[in-house]
């Protein structure tokens, strides 16, 4: 077939650059906003508190009680403050749980949402929500809850501990890897995705060996908004599915399970997604012969990320229900779904074997 596809760029501010949470008062204001809600998780409380002291009367509250995966009751709390404070708008500074939880805001709501990222999940960049409750994540998608403005300041990562930095990094490029066999891609977003997984696989090791390495984390972040935006135009497939319901149904944890699933949903594509492969390989700069999901899987393993599906809480009687769920709801993917091929995969993924 003749080359055919839709492209969304989806519409949106960014400020980037060591410093620029400098410029969030200015911002709240370009948007005719008087009166923010800043969002948090309870360990970056202080953080939230001292951004509040910095933007004077503009900032109505902080509100420091995002959690993981945005629970339907952590959503209620958060519009229930929102309206006490008669806020116009919210501030989200953290990683995907805080922006999460500005979105759910923003659904019931309709606040705008100043994004200020501090991990590499790429939530900022997309106009997709999660919500759970009674264990299951509903998710949809609503240009409402894309951020009006994202202000990247590498300076805010120098601290982010270096197990979250690697995990988070591969969570990360996992939207590179998978938008560059998405159903609906498009030249554009591979641009993006190929520039992404260059950016992260280049400077995650040196953030890994040097966290306050500022020319290294800006590369990381640079990289994280090419990757996010590649999440936010374009359909995700196996490897975003399984991690969605090995989080959903066995509460491991999100960019860890990403990062040790990755290389095998890889390897599991590759032979359905030869141009993705090379790509990938060219961009993580891996040697001659030396194929996608290999270099996947040494990156990973080299900057100390956990391999093991096993070390984040799955066990192995949970790999046949694991498998069942996945087959469950079909979805595009380059390579068909096939059962004893997915068990495999997960049962590699459980042990940490390295992709031939
Ligand atoms: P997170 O936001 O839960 O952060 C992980 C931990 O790191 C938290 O304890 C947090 O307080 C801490 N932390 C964050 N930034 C830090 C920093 N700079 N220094 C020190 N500690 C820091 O985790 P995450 O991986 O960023 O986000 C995961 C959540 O986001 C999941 O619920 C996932 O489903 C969601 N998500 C949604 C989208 C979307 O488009 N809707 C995209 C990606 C992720």
């Amino acid at each position: 077939m003749s080359l055919a596809f839709t492209y969304n760029a989806w519409p949106g501010r960014v400020l980037f650059g060591a410093g620029t949470l400098g410029q969030l008062g200015e911002e709240v204001r370009r948007l005719g906003l008087g009166h923010v809600l800043i969002l948090a998780t309870p360990s970056h409380e202080a953080e939230a508190v001292a951004l509040a002291a910095s933007l004077g009367e503009v900032a109505a509250g902080v509100h420091a009680k995002a959690v993981m995966h945005v629970p339907a009751s952590t959503a209620r709390a958060a519009v229930e403050e929102a309206r006490r404070l008669e806020a116009d708008g919210t501030v989200a500074l953290g990683g995907g749980s805080t922006v999460g939880l500005a979105k759910a805001v923003a659904l019931e709501l309709g606040l705008p949402i100043l994004a200020v990222p501090t991990t590499y999940a790429g939530s900022e960049m997309t106009p997709i929500w999660g919500l759970t409750e009674g264990g299951l994540k509903k998710t949809g998608r609503d240009p409402r809850v894309l951020p009006r403005t994202v202000i990247y300041d590498p300076s805010l990562i120098l601290g982010l501990p270096p197990a979250t930095t690697v995990a988070s990094g591969m969570n990360a490029m996992a939207h590179c890897v998978e938008a560059l066999y998405a159903v609906d891609g498009n030249p554009i977003i591979s641009l993006m995705a190929e520039e992404g997984l260059r950016r992260l696989a280049r400077s995650l090791p040196s953030a890994m060996r040097e966290p306050a390495n500022l020319d290294a984390r800006a590369d990381t972040l640079c990289g994280a908004w090419l990757a996010g935006t590649c999440l936010g135009a374009v359909s995700m497939a196996l490897h975003h599915k399984l991690c969605h319901s090995l989080g959903g149904s066995f509460n491991l944890p999100h960019a860890e399970t990403h990062a040790v699933i990755l290389p095998h949903v890889a390897a599991y594509n590759a032979p359905a997604a030869p141009e993705a492969m090379a790509c990938i390989a060219y961009a993580l700069g891996a040697d001659e012969g030396k194929s996608a999901p290999a270099a996947l899987f040494d990156l990973a393993a080299s900057c100390g990320a956990m391999i093991r599906l096993a070390d984040l809480g799955l066990r192995e009687p949970d790999l046949d229900p694991a498998t069942e769920i996945a087959l469950a709801a079909p979805y595009p993917n380059p390579r068909p779904l096939d059962r004893s091929a997915i068990r495999q995969l997960l049962e590699d993924a459980y042990w940490g074997r390295r992709p031939a």
